[in-house]
């Protein structure tokens, strides 16, 4: 097979990047070892960012979520609820979290409104009275196996190739540039070589890897973690403790279950990541004391993810207290390996302007001009929703008849 260019891994940033590329009428194709989704895009919280968790600390990232926050609830509501958000402090929150984060909301235009306790326990009675204060942003719920879906079959209409269960082993560079891969079939042990001019590596956690395979470097920091769901949605905002980013400290409703996250702990291992006794033992406890009805509900699931952090060397480090903002690396500039780019870290908020950059990048190394379109078109409705209407709309239709047939009989 020959291309102009692979994007290798199936996850959100693959997936925006894949549909970028499609829209500016650029030759491409898809290769994920497993399913799409079956890297940390599968396995995360499902919030959609309004930025006001990175306000304080980390200003560039919450920018960046504000911006794309406003732009998804846009082109991809039918991936979205928007739910808000509020961030609570109790009394065992240091006191002046919530001024740091009214102020630093107000110097990035993020709209953070304090609102009285009471106001919030009237809309989400559940919640504890012993709330201090209250501060709303517009937090929302986003699916990010929809969204994804919707991203790859834009893509696959417009001339993509998607190839999952093909695992990328090598890559070939002749004179310092990309001229090809080796990828298997991970079902059937098949091989499969793909010429092309450039390579993207959206490979997520793995993406060192991906980039030895080509002589590249790249230091990535792994941090696992952890999230529980409940099989009742407790509260219809988004809840986050008004605290320093910390253990357990978000609720978000997702269709008719409630998932509280997170963990993060630094990790040497990335297959696999599932979460332990005492991380679920940590979440629950913390969600009890903003959610007391938490103690008396089902926890039916747990599990992990890792996130690719980028920036600190050494594995000790505190996690948290790296960015959570993306790295786009040129190996034509870092490595002298022409053709080869890595787009890693980031958030699921933020995978559409990850893809943009990263395509402005390989327009730019074409010697083209066509500039991203997908701030402004809708993403298509992907077709699994309406796999879900249509049986759904003929129970409704049934109920409908069945009701009509005994309605004699009530009167
Ligand atoms: C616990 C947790 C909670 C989070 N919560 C949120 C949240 O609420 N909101 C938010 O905005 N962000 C959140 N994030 C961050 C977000 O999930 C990630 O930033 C995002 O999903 C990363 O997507 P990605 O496509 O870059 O990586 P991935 O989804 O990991 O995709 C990489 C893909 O590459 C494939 N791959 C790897 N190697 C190869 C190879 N050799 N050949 C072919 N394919 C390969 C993998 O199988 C994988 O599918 C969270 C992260 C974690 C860990």
């Amino acid at each position: 097979m020959k291309t102009e260019v692979v994007v290798i891994g199936g996850g959100a940033t693959g997936a925006g990047v894949l549909r970028d590329l499609a829209l500016r009428g650029i030759e491409a194709v898809l290769l994920e070892q497993e399913e799409l989704t079956s890297g940390t895009s599968g396995r995360n919280h499902g919030l959609l960012h309004s930025g006001a968790r990175y306000a304080v600390n980390d200003p560039d990232s919450a920018r960046e979520c504000l911006a794309e926050n406003k732009i998804l609830k846009k082109i991809a509501s039918p991936c979205i609820e928007p739910t808000g958000g509020f961030f609570l402090a109790l009394p065992q929150d240091p006191p002046h979290y919530a001024d740091d984060l009214l102020r630093a909301c107000a110097g990035l235009d993020l709209p953070a409104v304090e609102v009285p306790p009471a106001d919030v326990l009237q809309k989400e009675p559940a919640l504890s009275p012993k709330i201090k204060r209250a501060i709303c942003v517009p937090d929302a719920s986003i699916d990010p196996f929809r969204l994804i879906r919707s991203n790859v079959e834009e893509a696959e209409r417009l001339g993509a190739k998607i190839f999952p269960h093909r695992r990328v082993v090598a890559i070939f560079t002749a004179d310092g540039t990309i001229h090809g891969l080796q990828a298997i079939d991970s079902k059937t042990g098949e091989e499969f070589h793909i010429a092309c001019r450039f390579i993207i590596n959206a490979a997520g956690v793995w993406a060192g890897s991906v980039a030895r395979m080509a002589g590249a470097r790249l230091d990535i920091l792994f941090s696992k973690g952890s999230l529980v769901v409940l099989n009742r949605r407790l509260v219809n905002s988004v809840i986050n403790r008004c605290r320093p980013p910390s253990n357990g400290d978000i609720l978000v409703p997702h269709g008719p279950a409630l998932i509280i996250g997170t963990t993060s702990q630094t990790v040497t291992a990335i297959e696999d990541p599932s979460p332990e006794e005492e991380e679920v033992d940590l979440l629950l406890s913390e969600g009890e004391t903003i959610l007391p009805e938490i103690g008396s509900t089902r926890a039916i699931r747990a599990y992990a993810g890792v996130r690719p952090l980028m920036g600190a060397r050494e594995a000790g480090e505190d996690s948290r207290k790296i960015s959570r903002d993306f790295l786009l690396l040129d190996h034509g500039e870092a490595d002298q390996i022409k053709g080869l780019f890595s787009i890693v870290g980031g958030k699921l908020t933020t995978y559409r302007l990850m893809a943009e950059r990263t395509v402005d990048e390989i327009v730019k190394a074409m010697g083209g001009k066509t500039s991203c379109t997908t701030a402004g078109k809708p993403l298509p409705f992907p077709k699994e929703i309406f796999l879900f209407l249509v049986p759904f709309s003929f129970s409704v239709l049934g109920a409908l008849k069945i009701s009509l047939l005994f309605w004699p009989l009530k009167i």
